[in-house]
């Protein structure tokens, strides 16, 4: 029997092909050589940095947000999108809000109700509870850091993101977070811990320590809106946000 875990790997699969095909492509590899591999091959280009924006980590068909050169530019190349199922129901496509050059980066899951109505990110109740932590917590303006999702677009009922729904977004958000470069990244719960980690490791116990998403400091810790329901594990993220803060003002060493 099919499964969806077999599902999910399948995507990744299928993924990591594709990128790999328009990465030889990009180097100039336009066939796939039978038989032994000549001793030497050169690779001319070499940007292996994801985060630089390379094209294997794009869309074929968007080059304009692989070039994109600032958020405005890769709002513009993801334009009217239909790339995944999720274009029917969405009101807006939510991009993401703040400060283009925020040190600090907060990434969820993608939008709810509210967020799809208004097109901004973290507006509803769970969005009230990450405002309060930034200007409450932290003393900072919602302006001062920048907020996105992983996915752009509201899932029906509100359901978990799908793989290849995922797959079709995940780009975007690796570019916008190319072309803000925080310092520091805040992932807020499992779905966004998991998909920029790559991990399956239990968001309970990855929350708290410091991880690295290509060489930017990576704070895992958990949803505001799970705060909503369980509010004893407040004090939880509020130990997360400490940490952050200490990072942030240099009192890390
Ligand atoms: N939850 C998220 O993960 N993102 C939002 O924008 C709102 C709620």
């Amino acid at each position: 029997m099919f499964q969806s875990s077999d599902t999910e790997e399948l995507v990744t699969l299928v993924t990591s092909l594709r990128r790999h095909l328009q990465r030889q492509q990009r180097v100039g590899i336009r066939f796939v050589p039978k038989g032994d591999f000549p001793k030497e091959t050169k690779l001319v280009a070499s940007d292996t940095n994801l985060l630089s924006g390379s094209e294997d980590d794009l869309f074929s068909d968007s080059s304009a947000g692989y070039q994109a050169k600032n958020l405005e530019e890769l709002r513009a190349a993801i334009g009217d999108c239909h790339r995944c199922k999720l274009w029917p129901g969405r009101t807006h496509l939510v991009f993401g809000v703040g400060n283009p050059k925020a040190k600090l980066m907060f990434i969820g899951e993608g939008p709810g109700r509210d967020e799809d109505l208004q097109g901004e990110p973290f507006v509803g109740r769970a969005g009230q509870l990450l405002t309060d932590i930034i200007t409450k917590g932290m003393g900072l303006k919602r302006e001062d850091v920048y907020i996105a999702n992983v996915i752009k677009c509201r899932p029906p009922e509100n359901r978990n993101p799908e793989p290849d729904e995922v797959a079709s977004c995940e780009p975007f958000l690796k570019k916008q977070i190319d072309l803000v470069r925080p310092e520091i990244i805040v992932a807020l719960g499992k779905f966004a811990v998991q998909t920029l980690l790559q991990s399956k490791v239990p968001i309970t116990r990855i929350r708290g320590n410091w991880h690295s998403y290509h060489g930017i400091k990576l704070m895992p810790t958990l949803h505001p809106a799970y705060l909503l329901r369980n509010p004893a594990d407040k004090k939880l993220v509020w130990e997360d946000i400490k940490k952050v803060m200490k990072e942030l003002n240099g009192e890390s060493a």
